[in-house]
């Protein structure tokens, strides 16, 4: 099979950037192939609470942010193809007490503002407003943002795979066995489980499993594989409105919206995504599977991981009382809920936490999207775009190139 460009990985980075490749080829001239190992979703992204948010220190990360907010609302409304999105707010809290996370908040503030992000600074009388039930002490204040919240991340993948075949992109899944094949210094394509796939373009989308692709190929770059949890609990109920529940119950995530408005935006939740600076946590309810699900917020949260052969997907029980005690002090509310389930995966980091995108130092024609640790899949539809413009040649307008690019690891 031949292509013009060959993505590798299946999930929101790779559907992204095949959407995006393919609806700036022509599928009969130019085609455009994703191949995926297992099947699309099946690394992070599938398990990513994929919270929409912008509250970033980095002025390019924060704006490439804003417009995956606008990004995610155009996609639902002008293909009416569901993406799960949910907008219940992002609030961020801080106490009075956490002197430098609220220097840093404010920082943020002030430079979110200044390039258009819709966000306000809110006391403890409007945190308790737009939380009910929150446990504050009267100077503790935060950041709130309307337009957040998160998007079903099956939901959305399903999606951005669905919009890419409709452009003309080929979805291969269970492809194994990835050789790159490489002449001259130049990519000539792959071999793989299913056949050579002949192209002078591959982009590795392929998160926790990229260093050791290519490492393979004698490129080594500075990143870990670390292993990220969250507590899955019951949701209390809704604050308002409850009587849409009832009216959702049953299968809300099949539903696909034909630009009617999704009815996931319509469900109540009791609060709103909840960032909790001073407290290391995050927290956001899902009205769709009655569940509240708790991760460890910051970059001290990871733990490395060695085999990526064996990866165990549930939390520790230590990381689950944790996050039990935590949650329940900041919110009492949920000493009253069970702990139902918990999750967790393998993402990529790179030494510096930014992500590393764009060409492969020596080897024409191979890209690299990786490193997006445990807070990016909101990012994809701006990755998408860049790494589409970045390959065919055009002005890149959807995020600086140089950034990303790993010649910052190059001395
Ligand atoms: C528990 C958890 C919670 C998270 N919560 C959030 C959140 O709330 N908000 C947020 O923005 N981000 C969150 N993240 C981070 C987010 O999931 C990742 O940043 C993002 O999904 C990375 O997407 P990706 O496409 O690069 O990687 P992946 O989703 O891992 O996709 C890589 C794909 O490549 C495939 N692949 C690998 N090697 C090969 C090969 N040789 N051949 C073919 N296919 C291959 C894999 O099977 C996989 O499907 C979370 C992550 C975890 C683990």
């Amino acid at each position: 099979m031949k292509g013009k460009v060959l993505i590798v990985g299946g999930g929101a980075m790779g559907t992204c950037i095949a959407m995006q490749v393919a609806s700036r080829c022509d599928p009969l001239r130019d085609p455009v192939i994703l191949i995926e190992k297992g099947r699309l979703g099946s690394g992070s992204s599938g398990r990513a609470g994929a919270i929409v948010h912008q509250s970033y220190s980095d002025r390019e990360v924060a704006g490439m942010a804003r417009d995956a907010v606008r990004l995610y609302h155009d996609i639902q409304s002008t293909t009416g193809r569901s993406l799960g999105l949910r907008r219940t707010g992002v609030l961020t809290v801080v106490d009075a007490s956490d002197g430098e996370a609220l220097a840093q908040m404010d920082k943020d503030l002030e430079m979110q503002l200044s390039i258009g992000i819709k966000v306000r600074r809110v006391d403890s009388a409007e945190i308790r407003q737009l939380c009910p039930g929150i446990e504050i002490a009267d100077d503790t204040v935060g950041r709130f943002e309307a337009e957040g919240g998160y998007v079903n991340p099956a939901k959305a993948i399903k999606t951005f795979g669905v919009l890419a075949r409709g452009r003309g992109a080929t979805t291969r899944l269970g492809v194994q066995d990835l050789d790159i094949k490489v002449e001259n210094g130049k990519v000539r394509g792959v071999h793989t489980s299913e056949g050579f796939f002949e192209t002078p373009n591959v982009v590795l989308a392929t998160g926790s499993w990229t260093a050791t692709i290519l490492k393979k190929m004698g490129v080594d770059l500075p990143l870990s594989v670390v292993r990220s949890e969250e507590c899955v609990l019951d949701m209390p109920k809704g604050q308002a409105g409850d009587d849409h529940l009832s009216e959702f119950d049953g299968p809300v995530a099949d539903i696909e919206t034909r630009f009617k408005q999704d009815p996931l935006e319509l469900m109540p939740v009791p609060h709103p995504v909840l960032l909790d600076l001073s407290s290391g946590f995050h927290a956001h309810c899902e009205p769709h599977t009655n569940q509240t699900r708790v991760g460890r917020s910051g970059h001290s949260a990871f733990r490395m991981v060695n085999d990526l052969a064996n990866l165990d997907k549930q939390a520790s029980p230590e990381f689950l009382d944790w996050a039990f005690e935590i949650l329940g002090k900041r919110m009492p509310i949920y000493k009253d809920m069970g702990v139902s389930g918990s999750l967790a995966h393998y993402t990529a980091v790179s030494s510096d936490h930014r992500p590393i995108v764009g060409p492969v130092t020596g080897i024409e024609g191979l890209f690299m999207v990786v490193g997006f640790s445990g807070s990016d899949f909101h990012l994809a539809p701006s990755i998408g775009e860049g790494m589409a413009q970045m390959i065919l040649g055009e002005p890149v307008s959807a995020f600086t190139p140089e950034f990303f690019s790993a010649t910052r690891f190059e001395s």
